[in-house]
């Protein structure tokens, strides 16, 4: 079988690539091991993890803010197995959906396991038959998995990882989670809120590493407000599984006894029989795939995206790269401004960023000025109910322009947005703020976050 281009891996980074080369004209083959196309993000990511962030959040208003509105519901109960359905059913349909677009693009796709046996050559095995394609380029999107720790046996049961914790068929009564970052945040907030006592046990001193510190201390404090516990400074040497319990064990100090543990301690890029050998591709330290920045590999013709050649193990961050990827391959010309990626922590309230941190631009000797805007002052918030947190943006001091947004707030994932478009056409924070933003509407704390800038706030 002959193609223009064949894509290993059929995430947001592969599919999105399979789909953009499509429309430039190529003839685009991908292969994908597992039945369902869309990846890491679909199957036990983004999708799945939404989906019960919603539905519990739905469970813990309804046993906690609706009376407080005048809704009185009667007995609540919960029926896990229907939640989880519901969740299975979101992901069966975008995992359709993924199919009827490579149908529509006339994207061939293989099953099974790829491995590049040599330049031009990769081999797609199901299990049954091995069959050879030939590829005039090859890329490379085969994602990330879980990562451990020494001295952890991952069981599947007691002991896993986000895919596990994406399904427990029960709430557990206590769930350890180890790592303080997203997953750790995001999943420990669903069986929080559906009534299990969630113990975080984070090595830093401080949650979420890559989030603006102020931010994240706002938002721990909001998160033990509705009952996470946080132990910080906390190295875990191991994990004792017993008949019905974990002891989940740590250096100089009492190990925690608990019914689950949640290991979310960041994901490894996924090589494992891909062939790299084959084409003289050789990994870096931590296992990545080094690229140019035009993702081409040290191998002629094979080029990598997404979680597997490192940066922000985001979505949109691999789409992104597989839209470039094809660009550049067709046309000569494909680009992806780092600087404009937005990322967001879909707790609540949500943590949503773009740009630099406050430490990174102390760090690089960058003046700015600092504007910050609370929810608490923001009529639509007020309305909401959902009054923690704020925005926080940061200026140059000479220039003016927007160098970073930090938003803590309801629905921060969709404000973010603006922030990213607006840095993305080099906005000034004058220039954000001279916007008309309708009232009433969260987008508003933005306006007045950038006339803090100026210190000439109008609310507060
Ligand atoms: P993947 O999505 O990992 O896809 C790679 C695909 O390649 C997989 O389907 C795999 O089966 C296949 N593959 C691997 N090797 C082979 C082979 N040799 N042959 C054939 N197929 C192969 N990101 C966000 O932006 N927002 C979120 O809200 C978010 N939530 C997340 C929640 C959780 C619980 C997790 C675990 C991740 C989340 N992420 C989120 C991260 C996101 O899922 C990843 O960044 C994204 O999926 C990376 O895309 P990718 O295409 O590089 O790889
Ligand atoms: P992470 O890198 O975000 O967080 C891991 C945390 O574990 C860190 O805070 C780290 O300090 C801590 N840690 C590491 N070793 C430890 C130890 N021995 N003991 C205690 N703590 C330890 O990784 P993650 O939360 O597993 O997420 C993996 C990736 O998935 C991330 O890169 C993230 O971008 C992506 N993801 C994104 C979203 C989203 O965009 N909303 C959601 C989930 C996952």
């Amino acid at each position: 079988m002959n193609h223009d281009l064949v894509i290993i891996g059929a995430g947001p980074g592969g599919y999105i690539a399979a789909i953009r080369a499509a429309q430039l004209g190529l003839n685009v083959a991908c292969i994908e091991k597992e039945r369902m196309l869309g990846g890491t993000c679909l199957r036990v990511g983004c999708i799945p993890s939404k989906a019960l962030l919603e539905s519990s959040e739905l469970y813990r208003e309804a046993e906690h803010t609706f009376k407080d509105r005048g809704i009185n519901v009667g007995d609540l109960e919960l029926d896990l197995a229907k939640m989880l359905s519901q969740k299975d059913r979101t992901v069966k349909t975008m995992g359709g959906g993924i199919d009827s677009l490579f149908k529509k693009n006339k994207i061939t796709r293989y099953s099974g396991h790829a491995t590049i046996t040599a330049p031009g050559k990769v081999v797609v095995d199901d299990g049954n038959e091995q069959t050879e394609l030939d590829a005039k380029n090859i890329l490379i999107a085969t994602g990330s998995e879980p990562s451990t720790l020494p001295g952890i046996e991952l069981d599947g049961d007691k002991v896993g990882t986000s895919t596990e914790a994406l399904a427990y068929d029960e709430v557990p009564k206590h769930l350890v989670v180890i790592g303080g970052g997203v997953i750790g945040l995001e999943l420990g907030a669903v069986w929080n809120r559906l009534g299990a006592k969630v113990t975080v046990l984070e090595y830093l001193d401080r949650i979420l590493p890559t989030t603006d510190t102020e931010i994240a201390k706002e938002a721990q404090k909001i998160f033990e407000k509705q009952g996470l516990e946080f132990q910080l400074g906390c190295r875990v040497t191991g994990v004792k599984v017993n008949k019905k319990t974990c002891d989940v064990e740590i250096a100089d100090s009492k190990s925690i006894r608990c019914d689950r543990v949640l290991v979310a301690v960041g994901r490894r890029p996924n090589t494992e029989n891909l062939g790299l050998e084959n084409v003289g591709i050789e990994v870096d330290q931590r296992g990545f795939i080094p690229v140019n920045s035009h993702f081409e590999t040290s191998a002629k013709g094979v080029y990598a995206i997404g979680d597997v050649i490192g940066g922000a193990m985001l979505a949109h961050k691999a789409e992104d790269e597989g839209v470039a990827f094809a660009e550049y391959l067709v046309t000569g010309y494909g680009h992806i401004n780092y600087d404009t990626i937005p990322s967001v922590a879909y707790t609540n309230p949500e943590i949503a960023a773009v740009g630099k941190t406050e430490e990174q631009l102390k760090e690089a000797g960058i003046d700015y000025r600092k504007g910050s805007f609370p929810f608490l002052a923001n009529g639509r918030a007020r309305a909401m109910g959902q009054t923690e947190g704020r925005v926080k943006m940061l200026a140059d001091a000479k220039t003016d322009r927007v160098l970073g947004v930090h938003i803590l707030g309801p629905r921060a994932g969709d404000l973010i947005a603006e922030c990213a478009v607006a840095m993305e056409f080099g906005a000034s924070s004058e220039d954000i703020a001279r916007c008309c933003h309708a009232h009433p509407t969260l987008a508003e704390a933005i306006k007045e976050a950038a006339l803090a800038v100026d210190k000439r706030t109008l609310n507060f």
